[in-house]
């Protein structure tokens, strides 16, 4: 028998199965889906098995090493879905395949080992090889002495080589205890052992009582003894210890109260009936279920889950990452208990994989997790949903770049069951398809208990300074805090992080510090005092003069989160303030940590970024500030004020959940722009219906698709030239119905010291599109080749 393996190697040339023989060993072993090792020119690699047959076109095949797996990593259904995604993307297949699966599963597999066979070698080896008859690869590279020289040794018979599969899974495992004999025979045993032998005499009787097996730490508790006490009844058989594999559960140490369902109201029970139809119909269908932040989405989507659960299916559920709060994990735990594997960042690698397994042997039935949770390697899926559909974090930006909503579809399709995509603030592309009939709308405009949304007051910033004010609080924001605080009430500050930076910039020259490997100002870590690059690795210290002008003037600058905190501490210092942002939630576990001491009282004010826009769920919270509302019109992005809409809109939903009513204050430079002034008003269609006129006036999406190329190279004149004649060609032979932008440089023109320029097409007709797009990369095949480095990414949907 032949395996048809895809090699972990992403390149062109092996974007194809390679032809391996299947070793009597492995047969029945290897099967579509099973992770291999096979010989690759001179090294062993990473593949997996996409298919099985008879014979090989190919006169000489070689063997396969090794098999990792018993049960296959990716089902039929996701090697499908990795070739689908490998056309769609336009990237290849290998890195398609790796995108479904853990990181531990895919990365650092294998360590070579090299091996004498004879008594330590000639002068060449000598200082590596001393004595020893087994040598750690890597080792033996950096030694210096060089693979040739080792090949040499090897084709002359001195060598050789010897291969272990060393993973990176490490499977986590306890040590248990089992009785060998029946109760008959233990009672005889107990007749055996001498009065004097009283431990071992309680350990016999504990089995006689409790037949199973019983971890080890547990028996010794039980039974007050100590290890040794087992050993003489594990020496004459009479018990015996094995080690069984036990989950690491990230929420293992936590009870979760049990919810029930709630009774749904009218406009939930409309909402939710079509999606149960669906589900029982075994149909496939998309939803938009728009609804505003408090509608009880969540209750939907509970109770839909439920009815795949008692139907013996499964159902992934996505949330954007930073949503993914410990709230939001309770309220899963809680309904569905031991039912839920919960995958995202923070979970330790070992977790993840754990988790991940958990999908793969069935043990769960729902799967909560963040983007790549959409991979989940159920086989009888029957409801997948997508909270906040519009969240940018559903599409990956680099290698593959899929979005989650259309991996979702695909899925739905394939295993014939409804696609839920939820937002208070919907993509505008997925309302424009709800409105189209492409996909059903479902709308719930009222919030729970009554409550209705909070008033949001715009605050004008440009009177502010006119009035004198230069803080970065506005008067009403001040004062309406310390309103809060003197009534015990809680308030959330929200920054843009975007569009602020801390940079570092002289005062008398202007000089900025920038990375001297990337075209972008470094950012000034506080507590190291160091100057740190976020896109490579670059760091070094504050400089205590300007290094152009020798001022001393040279300062941080700008609005982070720690310069907010300060300011406000100064304003209101009597103020307790919990800080969120990615310095002060790095740590595993601090981001839960935080917002528990928030939900417990121990704080007034939660200031933060991003990550504290969604999800968040306090009852006395009444006050939501937001800083800077127009941070984000400033990015040169058709989507700007798409973001600044949802992004308001989110953020304002975060008051006054419950009994007590909320406000909102929004500062803004620019409050007669429509996207704030409507959402200050809530007003969602009417956002749609003007920013859908000029998406049509300057052809954007929904109305264009878009494709960008980014070409990338150290040498800047090979980029211009290169993007400049990809751009030509385009404007030649492109249809009427599309348009070509560019060439510019990219917004970050220089990364890691290299070169980035782009152009970008706009166009009517997809699958012509998709054509044109793919002879371009064609025709650069061999210049890539030769131009060493010479990079052109494409992306199908840019700007999410
Ligand atoms: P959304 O997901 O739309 O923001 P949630 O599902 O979080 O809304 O609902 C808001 C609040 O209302 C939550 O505290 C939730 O427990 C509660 N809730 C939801 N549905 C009901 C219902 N039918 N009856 C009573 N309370 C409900
Ligand atoms: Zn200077
Ligand atoms: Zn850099």
């Amino acid at each position: 028998m032949i395996a048809n393996v895809i090699v972990d190697v992403p390149s062109q040339n092996t974007n194809r199965p390679f032809d391996y023989e299947i070793p009597e060993k492995f047969e029945g072993i290897v099967q579509p889906g099973v992770r291999v090792i096979v010989p690759f020119g001179p090294r062993k690699i990473l593949g997996y098995v996409v298919a099985l047959s008879e014979t090989s076109s190919f006169s000489s095949v070689k063997k396969i090493t090794d098999v990792l797996d018993v049960i296959p990593t990716l089902t039929e259904e996701l090697l499908q879905l990795g070739k689908w995604l490998s056309k769609n993307t336009l990237s290849y297949y290998i890195s398609c395949l790796q995108v479904m699966l853990p990181q531990v599963m895919k990365a650092k597999y294998r360590k070579e080992l090299w091996k004498l066979t004879e008594e330590p070698l000639g002068s060449e080896l000598d200082p590596l090889f001393d004595g020893r008859a087994v040598v750690d690869f890597e080792e033996f590279e950096k030694s210096g002495i060089g693979y040739h020289t080792l090949r040499k040794h090897m084709n002359d018979g001195d060598v050789d080589v010897h291969y272990e599969v060393k993973s990176r899974e490490t499977k986590k495992t306890m040590t248990m205890v089992q009785p060998n004999l029946n109760p008959m025979e233990l009672e005889a045993k107990l007749e055996d052992l001498s009065p004097q032998a009283k431990k071992q005499r309680t350990i016999v009787e504990y089995f006689l009582e409790y037949p199973d097996a019983i971890e080890k730490k547990r028996l010794l508790d039980v039974l007050s003894t100590t290890p040794a006490s087992l050993k003489p009844l594990i020496e004459q058989g009479v018990i015996s210890e094995f080690k069984q594999e036990v989950f690491r559960d990230p929420y293992g140490d936590r009870d979760f109260e049990r919810t029930q369902p709630f009774p749904l109201t009218a406009e939930q029970e409309t909402a939710i009936q079509p999606i149960l139809k669906t589900i029982e119909e075994n149909a496939h269908d998309v939803f938009l279920l728009h609804g505003v932040t408090g509608s009880g989405k969540t209750e939907v989507y509970l109770q839909s889950i439920q009815e795949v659960i008692d139907k013996g299916e499964e159902a992934i559920m996505l949330v954007p990452e930073i949503a993914l709060t410990p709230q939001m994990v309770e309220r899963f735990k809680g309904r569905f208990g031991s039912k839920v594997a919960v995958l995202h960042s923070a979970l330790s690698a070992g977790e993840k994989y754990d988790e991940w397994r958990k999908i793969q042997r069935r043990e769960v039935q729902v799967v909560v997790g963040a983007r790549s949770a959409i991979f989940a390697p159920f086989t009888n899926i029957g409801l997948i949903i997508i909270d906040e559909e519009h969240e940018t974090s559903y599409k990956q930006e680099d290698r593959t770049r899929y979005h989650a909503r259309d991996i979702a579809i695909e899925r739905g399709k394939t295993h014939q069951c409804p696609v839920v995509l939820g937002s208070a603030t919907p993509a505008l592309e997925s309302y424009a398809r709800a409105v189209k009939g492409n996909y059903q709308l479902l709308t719930m405009k009222k919030r729970m208990n009554e409550s209705v949304m909070p008033a949001v007051d715009l605050v004008d910033m440009r009177e502010e300074l006119h009035n004198g004010n230069r803080s970065m609080f506005s008067i009403m924001l001040k004062e309406k805090i310390e309103e809060r605080l003197s009534r015990g009430e809680q308030v959330v500050l929200f920054l843009n992080r975007r569009g602020y930076s801390t940079f570092v910039m002289c005062r008398d020259c202007g000089h900025v510090s920038e990375c001297p490997h990337c075209d972008i100002a470094l950012t000034f870590h506080k507590r190291q005092n160091r100057l740190k690059c976020h896109y490579c690795s670059h760091e070094e210290p504050m400089p205590t003069e300007c290094p152009e002008c020798e001022s001393k003037t040279i300062r941080y600058f700008g609005t982070g989160t720690q310069k907010v905190e300060e300011a406000l501490q100064e304003l209101i210092p009597e103020a307790r303030v919990i800080r969120m942002d990615v310095d002060t939630t790095r740590r595993k576990g601090a981001h839960e940590r935080l917002l528990k001491k928030f939900g417990e009282g121990q704080a007034d004010i939660l200031l933060g970024t991003q990550m504290i826009a969604k999800g968040l769920d306090f009852g006395n919270v009444t006050l939501v500030g937001v800083l800077a509302a127009d941070a984000l019109l400033n990015l040169p992005d058709f989507r700007a004020s798409e973001k600044t809409f949802q992004l308001i809109t989110q953020v304002s939903g975060r008051a006054g959940r419950h009994e007590k009513p909320g406000e909102v204050v929004v500062q803004t430079y620019t409050p007669e722009h429509y996207s704030i002034e409507l959402a200050s008003q809530y007003d969602y269609e009417q956002f749609f219906n003007e920013e859908m006129k000029l998406r049509k006036a300057f052809r954007y999406p929904p109305y264009f698709f878009l494709t960008l190329f980014t070409i990338s190279h150290p040498n800047q004149l090979k980029v211009q030239e290169v993007t400049q004649k990809i751009t030509m060609f385009m404007q030649q032979k492109l249809s009427d119905q599309s348009y070509v932008l560019g060439p510019t440089p990219s917004a970050l023109t220089r990364i890691n010291n290299r070169y980035r320029y782009q152009c970008m097409i706009k166009y009517k007709k997809e699958p012509e599109q998709r054509k044109f797009v793919e002879r371009i990369l064609h025709y650069y095949e061999d210049e890539m080749k030769q131009e060493n480095g010479l990079q052109i990414t494409v992306d199908f949907q840019p700007y999410q």
